[in-house]
């Protein structure tokens, strides 16, 4: 069969696959027509709410095509995340499922541009028409894709330097990027050339958006959990968010001063376990001392969190605050008191319905 068949009937057995209505094929077969990609081949994940392709440009590079699924009710649990967002305010077109997967498109490309600018290692966005996201695609070898962190094999020496590199890149995305991820994951993270590259941040909100530390809190509870059952001697879910979120100015964010402060908080862990140990299996040499920062962690995990980092307990400053009589503003007023308290009792404070902004 001719090329030209062979690309038409591939570009059919797509859309027999579903997420190719007559639009989003019509605008693959423009990106074909301005030299944007030459061919789309198969389908390498197909998700809840995309699918993705692998295609290849004229040169023949290796692109990906993350297209979105214009049938509208797999989306209707994203509201959590677009709530807060500038510019999803107005309504973000409900009703309008077509325009609804362009912005998220858009968004994953706006996000993956950000990312590029501050060296997150990332596929490389290359452009958004729609609900179609063309990417450079990560690959192994000719045309595979580069394993999930989930399926990877990763050999064990790399894996504590792997997690040190991976609380930088939050804490890079937190402070250059001023995003969080919100899903971030094994799933979400591909290992590629021996390192750990961010994917899926289609949904990751501005680090001010009104869930943003819970969502960074699931996040470094997943990274923090996956790596210590692989027997890495991690920072525990508390630690590990206060060195993402630190404003500590003599945190430099050069790389070197980052993987420096890990070693030391690393080296100030009680735990006298092995950094790695073989059988990825270290429960046994557990000590009573370090039981994993566990309790702590526990309560952090239940912990009210505050909603922006301006909101963060700060005994001095509130009592400043309430000094000034302008405790109004604080957000467990009502609760006068608390603030001393250890932030566990504040969690028993409701959330504030109408948004608390910024106290400062
Ligand atoms: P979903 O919203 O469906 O989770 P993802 O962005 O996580 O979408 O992509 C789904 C899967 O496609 C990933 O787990 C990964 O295996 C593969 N994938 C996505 N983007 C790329 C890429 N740029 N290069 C290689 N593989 C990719
Ligand atoms: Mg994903």
């Amino acid at each position: 069969p001719s090329a030209v068949a062979n690309r038409k009937d591939k570009a059919d057995r797509a859309t027999t696959e579903q997420v190719l209505d007559p639009r989003t094929r019509l605008i693959l077969y423009k990106m074909i027509g301005r030299g944007v990609i030459f061919e789309v081949n198969g389908c390498i994940s197909t998700g809840k709410e995309a699918n993705v392709y692998h295609a290849l440009s004229p040169e023949q590079a290796h692109i990906a095509l993350k297209i979105y699924k214009t049938s509208i009710l797999v989306f209707k649990d994203r509201d959590r995340y677009v709530t807060g967002e500038h510019r999803f305010r107005r309504g973000y077109a409900k009703h309008n499922p077509r325009k609804m997967v362009r912005l998220w498109a858009e968004k994953e490309m706006r996000n993956l541009k950000r990312l590029t600018e501050a060296n997150v290692r990332c596929p490389e966005p290359i452009e958004v028409r729609e609900n179609v996201l063309v990417m450079q695609f990560l690959s192994e070898t000719e045309g595979w894709p580069a394993p999930r962190l989930k399926d990877a094999n990763v050999p064990s020496e790399l894996l504590p330097s792997l997690y040190a590199e991976l609380l930088i890149t939050v804490r890079t995305l937190y402070h250059v990027c001023r995003l969080v991820h919100a899903d971030l994951s094994e799933y979400n993270i591909l290992f590629h050339r021996s390192h750990l590259y961010m994917i899926d941040v289609s949904q990751s909100v501005e680090h001010d958006h009104p869930h943003a530390l819970e969502f960074l809190r699931t996040d470094l509870t997943n990274v923090d959990e996956w790596f210590k059952k692989r027997g890495v001697q991690t920072l525990g879910l508390r630690k590990s968010f206060d060195f993402v979120v630190s404003s500590d100015e003599s945190l430099e964010l050069e790389k070197l001063a980052l993987e420096k402060t890990l070693e030391n908080w690393l080296s100030e862990n009680p735990r006298s376990t092995p950094v790695f140990n073989e059988s990825g299996d270290n429960s046994s040499s557990r000590t009573d001392s370090g039981v994993d920062h566990a309790q702590e962690d526990a309560v952090f995990r239940s912990s009210y969190i505050p909603r922006t980092l301006n909101e963060v307990v700060d005994p001095e400053r509130d009592a400043e605050i309430l000094r000034r009589g302008e405790g109004k503003s604080l957000i467990y007023d009502g609760v006068i008191g608390v603030a001393a308290r250890p932030i566990k009792e504040v969690h028993e404070v409701e959330t504030p319905k109408v948004g608390v902004e910024r106290i400062v």
